[in-house]
């Protein structure tokens, strides 16, 4: 992380200076341009007043004094008639340089080019004399890249010095972004005082936190809701075994108690059996193979197997609808409805109705399962999805609920992304649905 900010700050650094480079080069050079300009004007001013005092003889006592400056005196036709550098008689006519035409013309002239004599840029500025011959004074310009050149060392300097302090920037930087997460409470992740980027992260492990948690607070209710359920019948079963062994019996009332054995076994074995599905469904099930099963076939064969049941209780059961194949956990789903059903007749009132009904809605495959039971009081409609939830406590014996049945139909909802809703009237019946997703076909992928 350290070498990308650096990396980063490295790049911007180093266009920086570059940009920064260019365009004080370019500055520089301009200024130290108008410098130069006005100071070989005034110097040509200066040189103009001394021939105006003294003549033109004053010229030939330059030639040993400047070294910087070239004075020249061009005549009318533009012969050179003196020059500080060179001998006259070598020079061509001057008639045709900008500033002497421009001098000749309106007074003074001036130009910037490469010297044909000196090979150098220079700049020259020329003025008219009293007798019309042309005084012009050049002074060698230092170019762009020579100005660029001589702060060179001084950029190099500069860049130098801010590599060592974006070195030490970004190991600061980092360190400080760093040390808040090394020492970050994630128990309590909401209580660190840190910068506001890393409260997504924070709030994201929260959540985490609270949800596992819930789960551990769940697993630890559930087993002790278990081994309570799983004591009291067996407290029954130890009891009636006891009495009997004593021999306080009548042997008349013998099969009676025998049956009460029996039966609180068999709820001993329901509910283990109860629990040994909803501990599959907890294992996620990736073991469990779907596979295209009709929904239809399976809500009649549960239908019929309860059949005995509806029968001692005098339901009346019917199951319409339509066939339709849907890609599931055939296990699961049986289970699924054959709880709903079995419900929909123990909850039910002598002679009593259930009507089931399964088919393809626009949404997706749907089971309704609509009966005219005791109905579920309105406050108990949103637990009675919870593991052990009974409605009526006192009387789950004799209908034989584990309060595991609807745990068992939620989980697998779940496992199916299907949805399960329950509308109910106390004393008129209770209707169940299950919605399953709607498959997306082949063509329209
Ligand atoms: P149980 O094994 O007790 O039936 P469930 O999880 O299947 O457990 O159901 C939880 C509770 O919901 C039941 O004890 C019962 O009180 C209530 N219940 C479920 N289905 C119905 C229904 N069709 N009509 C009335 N009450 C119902």
């Amino acid at each position: 992380m350290r070498a990308r900010i650096q990396k980063s700050m490295i790049l911007i650094l180093a266009v920086t200076l570059l940009i920064s480079y260019g365009l004080v080069s370019l500055i520089v050079y301009r200024q130290s341009l108008d410098i130069l300009k006005s100071d070989v004007r005034q110097e040509a001013r200066y040189i103009q007043k001394a021939i105006e005092i003294s003549g033109t003889q004053y010229l030939e006592q330059l030639d040993e004094v400047d070294v910087d400056t070239r004075v020249t005196r061009i005549g009318t036709d533009g012969n050179v008639l003196y020059d500080s550098r060179r001998d006259e008689s070598t020079l061509d006519n001057h008639k045709d340089r900008v500033e002497v035409r421009a001098a000749l013309k309106s007074g003074t002239g001036e130009d910037v080019r490469m010297s044909d004599t000196v090979r150098k840029e220079l700049y020259y500025y020329a003025v008219l004399l009293d007798d019309g011959t042309v005084l012009r004074v050049a002074r060698n310009v230092d170019s762009l890249v020579s100005t660029a050149l001589q702060m060179f060392p001084v950029m190099v300097g500069i860049a130098l010095l801010m590599l060592v302090l974006v070195y030490l920037l970004a190991r600061w930087q980092t360190a400080k972004l760093i040390q808040p997460i090394n020492e970050l409470d994630i128990e309590h992740p909401l209580d660190n005082a840190i910068y506001e980027e890393l409260t997504p992260l924070l709030s994201a492990i929260d959540k985490q936190n609270k949800e596992k948690d819930a789960v551990a607070n769940m697993r630890k209710e559930f087993s002790a809701n278990v081994s309570h359920e799983l004591k009291t019948p067996l407290t029954s079963i130890s009891g009636y075994a006891e009495i009997m062994k004593n021999g306080l019996v009548r042997p008349q009332d013998i099969q009676n108690f025998s049956e009460r054995i029996y039966k609180e076994a068999r709820r001993l074995i329901t509910l283990v059996e109860d629990i040994i599905k909803l501990s599959k469904l907890d294992e996620a099930s990736v073991e469990l193979e779907k596979q295209e099963v009709n929904l239809y076939d399976i809500t009649r064969e549960v239908v019929s197997r309860l059949s005995m049941q509806a029968a001692a209780k005098k339901v009346q059961m019917s199951v319409q609808g339509e066939p339709v194949v849907y890609r599931g956990i055939r296990q699961i789903l049986d289970e699924m409805v054959y709880n709903i059903c079995e419900n929909a007749i123990k909850y039910n009132v002598e002679g009593g109705k259930v009507s089931v009904w399964v088919g393809n809605t626009l949404d997706g495959p749907k089971l309704s399962v609509i009966d005219t039971g005791i109905g579920i009081p309105e406050e108990h409609l949103d637990r009675i999805f919870e593991r052990f939830y009974r409605v009526d406590k006192s009387h789950s014996k004799e209908t034989g609920g584990t309060g595991l049945g609807l745990s068992i139909v939620k989980h697998g909802a779940l496992l199916h992304n299907a949805k399960v809703t329950v509308e109910s009237t106390v004393g008129a019946g209770t209707k169940i649905e299950i919605r399953f997703p709607r498959e997306v076909s082949e063509t329209e992928k």
